[in-house]
């Protein structure tokens, strides 16, 4: 298994918002945590990434404790996260932008071929290149939002409601960069209240419903399931 989280449970004060949240992902699959609003999804990341740690249970990659670590080390250990809402950085432009992803690296030549693979990805972010983050669409950002996380060089990328108020047609450009990415070797994890299309993507999928798991199977069967078509579907 690469990520392995194992009965955590998670705080905000004494508000407990994650309940022994046991999931795993391995190594080439796109796994995707599904749950409506509220229900852990986003504090789910935050814990695997060290901005919340846990106050019981254990986070495992690649077989080791990354629970008790702060967010730069989890960066360098390969786990790379699109924040819910994009947060790019609005006055930088793309360029700047792209190369913060890549602040904790030193290897000048690959982080260049990475950027090439980022325009390859989102050929528009190269048009786009000396102006501000700002002024892009909310499509554009979410692509820069991507293109900064692959910066990082992520072994494991964990996505944040990438389809939040975009449009039908840049959710689907959006969701097939993610394959993309993934049949490039990049391990996905990826957080979606859209269920439909982030189980046409997925290979397995976690259903959340307040802080606790309550499903979980390969997305084919998830999107056959009783549970998920009446209550995430709208079937
Ligand atoms: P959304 O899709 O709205 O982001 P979510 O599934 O990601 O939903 P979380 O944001 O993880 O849900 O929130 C889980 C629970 O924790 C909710 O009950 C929420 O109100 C609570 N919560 C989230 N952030 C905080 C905070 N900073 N302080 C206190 N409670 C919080």
């Amino acid at each position: 298994m690469m990520l392995e989280l194992k009965a955590i449970n998670t705080y905000y004060g004494v508000i407990q918002a994650l309940r022994d949240v046991t999931l795993h992902v391995d190594e080439g699959e796109i796994v995707t945590l599904i749950g409506a609003n509220g229900a852990g999804k986003s504090t789910t990341l935050m814990t695997i990434c060290g901005i919340l740690h846990p106050r019981s249970g254990e986070i495992l990659f690649d077989g080791k404790p990354i629970h008790e670590l702060p967010p730069s080390d989890i960066v360098r250990l390969g786990i790379s996260q699109v924040p819910e809402g994009r947060l790019i950085f609005p006055e930088l432009t793309v360029a700047e932008n792209l190369d913060l992803g890549a602040f904790l690296r030193r290897d000048k030549v690959d982080i260049a071929k990475d950027k090439e693979y980022v325009f390859s990805l989102f050929p528009i972010l190269l048009q786009r290149l000396n102006q501000a983050g700002g002024t892009l669409s909310g499509g554009e950002q979410q692509m820069l939002a991507v293109g900064r996380a692959i910066m990082a060089r992520p072994r494991l990328l964990l996505l944040d409601e990438p389809s939040l108020g975009l449009a039908p047609i840049i959710i689907q450009q959006i969701f097939n960069i993610i394959q993309k990415v993934n049949s490039n070797g990049t391990t996905v994890f990826l957080v979606e209240q859209n269920a439909n299309q982030a189980l046409h993507i997925a290979d397995r999928g976690y259903v959340m419903e307040n802080g606790r798991i309550i499903l979980e199977d390969t997305a084919d069967r998830l999107l056959a399931s009783e549970t998920v078509r009446t209550a995430y579907l709208g079937m």
